[in-house]
């Protein structure tokens, strides 16, 4: 057991023992070796099921979400893209900070789940996508931290190489292109939305797509109602997405959903400046305040 698992293990056993909070969210070992889904540990002597290794790639500050209306604190463990989803939430009043107990764990990269099941558990697996491109592996908050913060270097050099290239290759498609290559893609959609259950961005009380009486989109999987609901979820998180990935990880249909939301990204930082979501806690939220000089290209 490495020196971060035991001081995962040790926290958690205090913060539970102390009463500190009913329930430890960490991760655990699935039915796979290449699979680490979250854990919910609300008894100390259970936190030996704790760990952490290159599979931990759920975003816990999802889960904070179950616990609003509940007595009491949830302790939850944060890499940088939970600690970032952690704080949008904050932003849009979702959670309250002193409900929750922050266990800061920096992030060295986590490897590819896909690759790792075809490639077996001795190879050499690659990282997974979102964290070859990972600007922010370190928490941004926290309460306890373990281990020691990733080297600012390492996260400069991934900024400076901030890659929309996947994007721009898309642009350069003409509009009948487009529409082929995203039909392409969306045609295999099940609806199974996976992507909006995962999502830490997506945390309205009522989803559109559950409310089946007003008819939004219908039933039918059909190119039209997909690519409805593909446009109205990428929009639904734009400004808000903090980029952790998880949608397009647990699409069963390997649809690449982060190839929407950079493009978003991508021209929110062109139409109102750089912009990362759930960095700056305090600050403006591009599409959520008004400004004169906002530019109104359309009207
Ligand atoms: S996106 Fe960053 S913080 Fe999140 S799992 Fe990947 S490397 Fe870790
Ligand atoms: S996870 Fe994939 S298949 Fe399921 S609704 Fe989302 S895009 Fe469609
Ligand atoms: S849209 Fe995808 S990448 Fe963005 S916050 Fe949601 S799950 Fe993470």
């Amino acid at each position: 057991m490495s020196d971060k698992v035991k001081k995962m293990q040790e926290i958690a056993r205090e913060i539970l023992e102390k009463g500190e909070a009913k329930v430890v969210i960490g991760w655990e070992k699935g039915t796979h070796w290449y699979l680490s889904p979250p854990a919910f540990i609300d008894k100390p002597e259970e936190v030996e099921r704790l760990v952490w290794d290159d599979f931990c790639h759920n975003n816990l500050s999802k889960y904070l979400k179950d616990y609003v209306n509940h007595e009491g604190k949830v302790a939850i463990f944060v890499k940088g893209c939970d600690s970032r989803a952690f704080n949008r939430l904050l932003q849009d009043k979702q959670i309250e900070r002193d409900k929750v107990i922050l266990i800061g764990i920096p992030c060295h990269g986590l490897k590819d789940q896909d690759k790792a099941k075809e490639l077996g558990e001795n190879a050499d697996i690659p990282k997974a996508k979102k964290c070859v491109e990972c600007r922010y592996p370190n928490p941004l908050v926290y309460d306890y931290f373990i281990g020691e913060e990733k080297a600012l270097d390492e996260v400069a050099a991934a900024s400076e190489a901030r890659d929309f290239s996947d994007v721009e290759a898309i642009e350069t498609l003409s509009p009948d292109e487009k529409y082929e290559f995203w039909n392409k893609q969306y045609e295999r959609c099940l609806r199974c939305y996976a992507c909006r259950n995962v999502c830490p961005a997506c945390s309205c009380r009522e989803c559109i797509f559950d409310q089946t009486r007003v008819g939004w989109i219908g039933k039918a999987n059909n190119a039209s109602e997909n690519q409805f609901f593909a446009l109205t979820r990428a929009m639904h998180v734009a400004g808000l997405c903090i980029e952790c990935g998880e949608c397009e990880r647990v699409c069963p249909m390997n649809i690449p959903i982060m190839l929407l939301n950079k493009k978003l990204i991508k021209d929110i930082n062109l139409l109102f400046g750089p912009y990362d979501a759930g960095v700056d806690v305090d600050g403006k939220l591009p599409l959520g305040h008004f400004d004169k000089n906002d530019p109104e290209e359309f009207m």
